[in-house]
């Protein structure tokens, strides 16, 4: 007989019934050893009860219900991959096409703003007259809260800048805002795809 009474891992392998080597003394212990007797017969009632409980099941809409209260988190840039990935045409000649458009795209942009930085005195010339009318309108309404923003150093700034400073500010404005208007709507639309 061991001197050392059987430990919890040991009374789990004699009541999931192992068989093997180690379990021949297992059981002779549990043979002579009352207190460990009367502990396996105790763990033995609970398996059995536990056994013996009805298995429960969530009803079945429960995961809908659950999941319509989560908050799904999902990175702005997996959104923005996915809906790339979505708008990707399936089949290769279509993407062909794609990829051939948006290179055609893209080149008449850059020839564009190549043509407008080569002609950009021909070009401001014939709008120096607008843009002094506008850069005093836009100065009276809103040279003060450039100043506050930006300190007035801003503002003499751009008023001696001519129009290629107040073109360039608004061009970057402008960009700026599109560009967060356009990925806001881009990751809002997948998240709507993903969630219905
Ligand atoms: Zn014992």
């Amino acid at each position: 007989m061991e001197h050392r009474h059987l430990l919890p891992d040991e009374i789990d392998q004699l009541l999931d019934g192992e068989a093997g080597f180690g379990v021949a003394p297992l059981l002779a212990h549990v043979e002579n050893c009352p207190k460990c007797r009367a502990e396996l017969a105790d763990a033995r009632q609970v398996v059995n009860a536990l056994e013996r409980m009805p298995h429960f099941a969530p009803s079945p809409l429960f995961r809908d219900r659950v999941m319509t209260q989560v908050q799904v988190f999902e990175p702005w840039h997996v959104s923005a991959l996915d809906t790339a990935k979505r708008w990707l045409p399936a089949s290769r000649p279509a993407r062909f096409i794609g990829v051939a458009a948006t290179s055609v795209f893209a080149l008449v942009v850059s020839l564009s703003a190549v043509w407008m930085a080569v002609r950009l005195d021909a070009f401001l010339f014939f709008f120096d007259l607008a843009g002094q009318r506008a850069r005093t309108a836009l100065f009276d309404s809103l040279g003060g809260a450039i100043a506050t923003t930006f300190g007035s150093a801003a503002v003499d700034t751009l008023r001696t800048g001519g129009v290629a400073a107040i073109a360039g500010v608004t061009s970057f404005l402008v960009i700026v805002v599109l560009a967060a208007v356009g990925l806001r709507a881009l990751v809002a639309t997948a998240r709507r795809r993903r969630a219905t």
